[in-house]
């Protein structure tokens, strides 16, 4: 039996937090599934993420960048 890593690919406008529906820019990879979370959400559960996540993605830093094409 073979395990395959599924790709990782950038968040996009289309990727909602799951606790707010804002703009993603967290993504936390857990045994369960991933979380997805926008920055306000992801700084203020990083240090909780960071005992279970089995990785964390900041993509906070493109906020302030230019939109992305996907975006229109
Ligand atoms: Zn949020």
């Amino acid at each position: 039996m073979t395990t395959t890593l599924l790709p990782f690919r950038s968040l996009v406008v289309q990727d909602r937090c799951d606790r707010c529906g804002a703009q993603a820019y967290f993504r936390a990879v857990l045994i369960a599934g991933d979380l997805l979370f926008c920055a306000h959400h992801g700084r203020e559960y990083s240090a909780k993420l960071s005992e279970t996540a089995v990785l964390v993605e900041d993509h906070s830093a493109a906020i302030n960048g230019k939109p992305s094409p996907a975006a229109y």
